[in-house]
């Protein structure tokens, strides 16, 4: 016994709370009309989560709360709880379950459905709230579908046959319990179009993603060629710092060495310069020599004055002798003159003033003095001719007076020039024994001087060598200048450590280092090229790459879920028309059977056909609205069922041509053998029976015996055949406040209750 107990509350005419306990296999429920028997039923429905407002007889929600009675004040809630036996934990699922990772498995389960004025829903599992689709899930699962054709209301007996071929199809597979393959298809197909639709905007953003993805990949190589030129830059960089410190280094002691060397040698020889004597320049003897030259040039110009006067003097007596003569003449008494013959005179003329110019010429005191001798000898010679004129034929004359004068001044200017001549042979003296003490000055200076000469060259050697030195240096500083920025420039370019790698690093040789400068100022320019590009675009591309490698596993997990998703749902549909069709093999089986019985004969099968597919508009709600549109798909195709009945004796094949009583029988043949193959826990039967004769309702009780090995049946009725079939009976009557009553009678009370 799965049923055990349903519940009322505020639903319908059920205003107080009325409960049904199944402990038979045939429940049957009488009362008089309007009672609230379909209320019962309806409420099998209402709590198995029914949509459909019209199969419960009402138009909106309200009118399934109880909306008051003469005595009784209207309600807001209707409840309704049934419960079922769970022992065999068919029931596995619990709202927790999610939570816990484990379900709970309940002995009992009680799913409840509350509805409220405003027209809200809840359901509930043993107290907690779960949804409507989960409910519908585990009902199936007990083979309680939601197209309700183990609940035939009143009227509705034939509805199996009114229904269109796809209805009667999705009622069958609600019977067969394949509803649960069209949730996973339908659910499989909901996750395959949500899939290709994730799919595809993956695969968009990988496309929007690629151009920036390379973009960037550019920018890192970029950015790993820079680290690589910076790498080999520093490479270089560190060989060619390397050599040029050790060659500073070296060149500045070398410097320094060569500066002291050349210096303390210069100081040196300065040194020893000045413990030199001075180079005498100054002619001690010049002002005396000078004195001397002036004296003597006064001298010789006296002297060549004297000499003039005296060749002048000498003519002058020559004339006055010759006005002597030619007085004498003239008078007497001119006593005998001293006569020459005039060769004679002339002779001596000459060689008086031959004497004279080489007086005058004379360069030496004792050329002076030969001449002088030479003059005297003229003048004895001339003194010996003034001898033989006898004194007393002289006579005294002006003339002659004049002449005495003049030889007389002659005379004395004579002794001048011989006293000139003396002083002029002193002077000469004395000069050059001046000249003899300045060159003996000169000699001793001679020796000393060259070796001043010498230093001061030496000096100078050192002074132009220091000069040198000093360009040398200066070049040096432009070279270690250029170092120290270089080197200022190679920290802040490659980091604080790049010094201290230095003293570890390769020199190279010195001609090779004007080549490795060249390369290195290339790599720099190269650098600067590839400058620019943070290393925030490594870490981008990274994180893109990642982006890009996580959205390409995407796409290869949903094409994997979506090639899954596919082969799953070819796999459900297949299996769903593998036992949809092996079921209704089986329901053909029984449908025959069941028609033989109840009409004595003929036969009965049902027909797969083709029918236009249909498709629900709105098709993301859980469940089917009431008098919700379909739209039948032109190019698709769904299974139908059609009903095909051969009755005995008759020729009638089509089912609208059958009486009332003769539907009720095929549907009830139908809806048994239904029933057969996967046996819901519960039938509920509102007055199926009320069309049958006494004959009929008799093969129905039959049926319905047989039906209870395999359901419980609920069956409302008035039929007191059907009645006599039930082990338990409740009477539903209507109460003095307007509400339907609950209370379990005999079978004599059920028949009168019924009537
Ligand atoms: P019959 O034997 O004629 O089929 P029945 O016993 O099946 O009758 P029901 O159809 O179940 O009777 O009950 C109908 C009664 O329930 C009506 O009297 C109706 O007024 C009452 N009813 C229906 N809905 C409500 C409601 N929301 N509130 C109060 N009473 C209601």
């Amino acid at each position: 016994m799965r049923l055990k107990q349903i519940e009322i509350s505020g639903f319908k005419s059920f205003a107080k709370k009325a409960t049904l306990t199944f402990t038979a296999p045939v429940t049957s429920i009488v009362g008089p009309n309007g009672s609230g028997k379909s209320n019962v039923v309806e409420s099998f429905r209402f709590v198995l989560g029914e949509q459909s407002m019209k199969s419960m007889r009402g138009k909106s929600g309200s009118d399934l709360i109880f909306k008051g009675g003469s005595n009784a004040p209207k309600l807001n809630r209707a409840a309704v709880s049934i419960t079922f036996d769970n022992t065999d934990k068919v029931f596995n699922f619990s709202p927790d379950s999610d939570k816990t990772g484990a379900p709970v498995l309940f002995d009992e389960v009680t799913f409840t459905r509350e509805l409220y004025a405003d027209g809200t829903s809840r359901y509930l599992m043993n107290g907690t709230e779960i949804r409507l689709k989960q409910m519908v899930e585990l009902l199936s699962s007990v083979n309680i579908g939601t197209s309700g054709h183990h609940i035939i209301s009143q009227g509705e007996a034939d509805g199996i046959l009114r229904a269109s071929a796809r209805d009667r199809r999705e009622m069958l597979e609600d019977a067969l319990g394949l509803k649960i393959y069209h949730y996973r298809i339908k659910e499989s197909e909901s996750k395959l179009t949500k899939a290709t639709n994730t799919l595809k905007e993956v695969q968009s953003l990988r496309r929007e993603l690629a151009p920036h993805l390379n973009f960037l990949k550019k920018q890192v190589e970029k950015v790993e060629k820079g680290r690589a030129i910076r790498e080999e830059l520093e490479l270089l960089s560190l060989q060619y710092l390397a050599t040029e410190r050790s060659f500073i280094r070296e060149e500045d002691n070398r410097l320094a060495q060569a500066h002291s060397l050349i210096a303390s040698k210069k100081s040196q020889l300065e040194q020893l310069l000045s413990t030199l004597p001075e180079e005498t320049l100054h002619d001690a003897t010049a002002t005396e020599r000078s004195t001397i030259s002036a004296q003597l040039q006064i001298v010789r110009e006296k002297r060549r004055t004297t000499e003039s006067r005296i060749s002048r003097l000498e003519g002058m007596v020559e004339a006055q002798r010759q006005m002597l003569v030619a007085q004498s003449k003239q008078q007497q008494f001119v006593a005998k003159a001293i006569t020459f013959a005039p060769q004679e005179y002339r002779m001596l003329l000459d060689d008086v003033e031959a004497l004279m110019q080489s007086i005058r010429e004379a360069s030496t005191v004792e050329m002076v003095k030969g001449l002088m001798g030479k003059i005297e000898s003229l003048v004895s010679r001339l003194k010996a001719r003034e001898q033989k004129v006898p004194e007393h034929q002289e006579v005294p004359s002006v003339v002659d007076t004049g002449i005495k004068d003049t030889a007389l001044e002659l005379e004395e200017l004579e002794r001048e020039l011989k006293a000139y001549i003396g002083q002029e042979e002193d002077l000469q003296g004395s000069l050059q024994a001046a000249e003899q003490a300045r060159d003996v000055s000169m000699l001793a200076n001679q020796v000393s001087t060259r070796k001043r000469y010498e230093i001061i060259s030496d000096i100078k050697q050192s002074e132009s060598e220091l000069q040198i030195l000093e360009v040398s240096k200066s070049a040096f500083l432009q070279r270690k200048e250029l170092f120290d920025a270089e080197l200022k420039e190679a920290g802040f370019l490659f980091g604080v450590g790049f010094v201290q790698q230095l003293n570890n690093a390769q020199s190279i040789p010195e001609f090779d280092l004007h080549t490795q400068k060249r390369n290195i100022d290339r790599l720099k320019i190269r650098l600067d090229e590839h400058a620019g590009i943070g290393n925030e675009v490594v870490s981008e591309y990274e994180s893109t790459v990642e982006r890009d490698t996580f959205l390409a596993r995407e796409v290869t997990d949903i094409e994997s879920g979506v090639r899954n998703l596919e082969t799953l749902i070819i796999d459900l549909k297949r299996v769903l028309d593998e036992q949809f069709t092996s079921g209704i093999k089986v329901i053909n089986e029984r449908f025959s059977d069941f028609f033989k019985t109840m009409f004595g004969g003929g036969s009965a099968f049902l027909s797969i056909t083709l029918e236009k597919k249909r498709r629900r508009k709105n098709a993301d709600e859980e469940l089917a609205l009431e008098g919700e549109e379909l739209e039948e798909q032109e190019d698709e195709f769904e299974r139908g069922i059609e009903v095909h009945v051969n009755l005995p004796e008759k020729k009638v094949k089509e089912l609208n041509m059958l009486s009332g009583g003769e539907r009720s029988l095929v549907s009830i043949a139908l809806l048994f053998a239904i029933s057969q193959v996967n046996p819901p826990p519960f039938l509920v039967l509102d007055e199926t029976d009320a069309a049958l004769d006494e004959a009929n309702s008799r093969r129905y009780g039959d049926m319905i015996e047989l039906l209870a090995e395999y359901s419980q049946l609920i069956v409302v009725t008035h039929n007191r055949e059907t009645m006599s079939r039930a082990s338990v009976l409740y009477g539903v009557t209507l109460g003095t406040d307007g509400g339907s009553k609950l209370l379990s009678i005999k079978f004599d009370e059920a028949v009168k209750v019924a009537k």
